[in-house]
């Protein structure tokens, strides 16, 4: 199969849409990272994004529809009230909610659980892709499983060529990590996965909110797994990776230790003002501040891999607001191994 990338027009739509419906699989661009669509209503559609993905079918998609009022064909019964408080506030937008399943979504979308996770994307161009489609969009992240989610079309192109048949390429994705997953059936709602809407930002409207302990920590032997996709490898680059918290002088002291200690092609993480604590070593900066850390991070881990990178050492950053998210996915790129350098 050829893959074919088009940029996002009208007519770009209209033949993603068709593809859409006749069951296949297309790439696209959404404000978080890209997604991997399909019809939702459609159980061999969904199995494809499985197939080209090579994800395992105990990991759940997430449905993205258009507007509100799609919401009835996929969850069962009404959106509890704080729920709707919610999509008030952020949706259109990275926040992902999970629900009681409705009857129209196949179980392979949900892997088999009686929750559908639901969100309306911001991204102007896949909300044209999901109305031209008519019908919700099953979407993962665009990336061969296991590997950093794609922020790019060029991503999406490295991971699915040959394996899906178009990908619109909508530019960088905004936010660049994977929306906030959220558990809102019952009180509190319960943060799965972080992401871009941050708990303080959840917390504002809802007054309570709780963090899944799994967030900062692996899994512990026979943990129940309240968001599937937590217990598998993940965003991992294909070199080691360590994760150095504390001071920031301190952090540039230990890394430095042990990038000087390591053989092969090794490479530094930093934030953009830290470089200087770096001089004359291979660094890579992650940016300013943890909203541009969390738009490069995906992308810096995959040019890792195309240099060759065998050893990496990264910095962390405070584990608040949009932080979370990055240390969250950082964490498990690096299969949480955090050295504290400290204060
Ligand atoms: P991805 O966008 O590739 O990261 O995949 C979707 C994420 O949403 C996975 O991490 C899933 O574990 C999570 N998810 C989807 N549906 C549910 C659900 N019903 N309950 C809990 N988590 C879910
Ligand atoms: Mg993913």
């Amino acid at each position: 199969m050829n893959t074919k990338m088009v940029i996002p027009c009208a007519a770009s739509f209209e033949e993603a849409a068709q593809l859409i419906n006749m069951g296949e699989v297309v790439g696209f661009p959404t404000e978080t990272v890209y997604g991997l669509g399909a019809d939702a209503t459609n159980e061999e559609a969904v199995k494809k994004i499985f197939r080209a993905k090579g994800r395992p079918g105990d990991n759940p998609l997430i449905v993205h529809i258009a507007s509100l009022s799609d919401i009835h064909n996929v969850i069962y019964g009404e959106m509890p009230e704080w729920a709707q408080k919610l999509a008030e506030a952020y949706w259109p937008g990275p926040l992902t909610m999970i629900f009681d399943k409705g009857e129209n979504i196949p179980s392979a979308v949900t892997a088999g659980l009686d929750s559908v996770a639901v969100r309306i994307p911001g991204n102007t161009d896949a909300q044209a892709l999901i109305r031209a489609a008519r019908k919700p969009i099953a979407a993962p992240s665009a990336n061969l499983s296991g590997r950093p989610s794609p922020t790019t079309a060029k991503h999406v192109f490295e991971d699915m060529n040959g394996r899906i048949p178009l990908i619109i390429d909508g530019g960088e994705s905004d936010v660049g990590l994977e929306s906030t997953v959220l558990d809102v059936r019952t009180l509190p709602v319960k943060v799965l996965r972080p992401g871009g809407v941050t708990p303080k930002m959840i917390a504002d409207v809802v007054g309570e909110v709780e963090v899944a302990g799994s967030v900062m920590r692996p899994l512990k032997e026979g943990e129940t797994v309240l968001s599937p996709g937590m217990k598998y490898k993940h965003y991992a680059p294909e070199g080691s990776l360590v994760i150095v918290k504390g001071a920031a002088e301190k952090v540039a002291h230990a890394i430095i230790d042990m990038y000087d200690a390591t053989e092969g092609e090794k490479c530094i993480l930093a934030l953009e003002g830290n470089l200087s604590l770096y001089e004359g070593r291979n660094v890579f900066s992650l940016g300013k501040n943890p909203e541009e850390m969390a738009h490069r991070l995906f992308d810096a881990l995959r040019e890792m891999d195309a240099r060759g990178i065998n050893a990496i050492f990264s910095e962390a950053v405070d584990a608040e607001g949009i932080g979370l998210a990055v240390m969250n996915r950082l964490g498990r790129a690096a299969a949480f191994h955090i050295v504290d350098a400290g204060e």
